[in-house]
């Protein structure tokens, strides 16, 4: 009997400075993990029950794609990306192109392609390593075990609302001014991806407003409670953004997932990076209603250690590993490669962005070697 096959096709957008570097190292990782997917391996390795393959489209984004084609992104790599079944990026922008025109930068591309992909909600995890626990901003006994996820709206509220603009007031001062929008469907479809994903971790949903003051807050509360009871497993509480705000450094292990809208979710969830104190190691996800999701590491092109085999790979690592399990529901070889990063920090290896003293100091290049040995073999 033939072995039936998964096929995924993933397109990856490598983009500017260490983007090519991290991106060429993730797609190694992940073409290793699903190799070893389907396999039972108890009581001995014997027949894979099913296979999974990737096939790999690779398009120009960003800065490169500016000076390949005079756009940030090319409607044929728009295309790829809407017909692939997950994006893996890598990072765009550089000093090269601050000074273009807002149309021809490259992270303009990066908007037109959440556009494209349709991807209202965005997952940024915060978690503690325990290996990397000193790099945290806070204090050892309140860092360790942090573990929490931020699920921002992306595609509505005060960045896109309308009316927006300048203008003058009564005293003829200039004024500026934008609105803060969401709609029911809006609210509900971000809700249900925050209690899915509450529901797989430890089942505790917090969703953060200003609905003391905020009208569009009290619609997000009243509809997240309203979503509430489709998802009885989930315990949902709410609080208020400052408070959040506080929390966050006060005792952050006490959130799990946080749901909350464009411009909270923008904030919060760089002050829960900061926590973890390692831009080298965050990834993240964009996901829509249907089709393909775009996964990418949080931090930007780093131009200052870029072509030099310097960055840390395992952001955009985690990212692949995000992109199996919220992209494909392939939760298993989520793991796998989630599992073999942390072997390869416990075998000491790291890269500078991330070195103390004691551990042994590698490149991007090495460090990816060492994560493939440990996906082959997890101890
Ligand atoms: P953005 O492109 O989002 O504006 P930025 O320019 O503010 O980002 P980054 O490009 O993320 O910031 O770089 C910030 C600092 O962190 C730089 O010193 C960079 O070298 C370092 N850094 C970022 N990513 C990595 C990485 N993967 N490995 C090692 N160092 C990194
Ligand atoms: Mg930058």
């Amino acid at each position: 009997a033939t072995t039936p096959t998964k096929r995924y096709s993933i397109t990856l957008l490598p983009g500017d400075g260490i983007g090519p570097e991290v991106i060429s190292v993730a797609k190694n990782v992940l073409k290793l993990a699903g190799s070893l997917e389907g396999f039972l391996s108890f009581p001995f390795p014997v027949f894979p029950l099913f296979r999974i393959e990737f096939s790999f489209q690779e398009m120009p984004m960003g800065g490169a794609a500016l000076d390949l084609t005079g756009v940030p992104l090319p409607e044929e790599t728009l295309s790829a990306a809407q017909r692939a079944d997950a994006v893996l990026l890598g990072a765009i922008g550089g000093y090269k192109w601050d000074k273009n025109e807002k149309h021809l930068k490259p992270e303009t591309g990066l908007l037109q392609l959440r556009e494209g992909l349709k991807v209202f909600a965005n997952l940024r995890p915060a978690t503690v390593l325990p290996q990397l626990v000193d790099s945290s901003t806070l204090k050892k006994d309140v860092a360790e075990g942090v573990d929490l996820m931020v699920v921002r709206e992306l595609t509505g509220g005060i960045y896109f609302g309308k009316p927006r603009g300048f203008g003058t007031n009564e005293k003829g001062e200039d004024i500026g001014f934008n609105t803060e929008v969401y709609s029911t469907h809006e609210i509900d479809r971000i809700a249900r991806v925050a209690f899915e994903i509450a529901r797989k971790r430890r089942g505790q949903l917090c969703s953060v407003d200003k609905a003391n003051v905020l009208e569009a807050s009290m619609l997000w509360r009243k509809r997240v409670t309203a979503i509430a009871s489709e998802y009885p497993d989930v315990e949902l509480s709410h609080m208020y953004v400052d408070n959040a705000a506080m929390q966050l450094v006060r005792y952050p292990k006490q959130f799990d997932t946080i749901v909350t809208n464009n411009i909270f979710g923008d904030i919060l969830s760089d002050e829960a990076s900061m926590i973890t104190g390692s831009i080298g190691m965050l990834p993240s996800a964009s996901l829509g209603e249907s089709g393909p999701g775009l996964f990418e590491p949080i931090h930007g092109s780093a131009p200052d250690i870029a072509g030099q085999d310097k960055a840390n790979p395992l952001a955009t690592i985690l990212s692949a590993a995000m992109l199996l399990k919220y992209g494909l529901g392939e939760a298993n070889a989520a793991n796998r490669i989630e599992n073999a990063v942390l072997d390869t920090l416990n075998r000491g290896f790291r890269t500078g962005d991330i070195y103390s003293t004691g551990n042994k100091l590698v490149g991007c290049k090495e460090m990816g070697e060492e994560v493939l040995k440990s996906v082959d073999s997890p101890v």
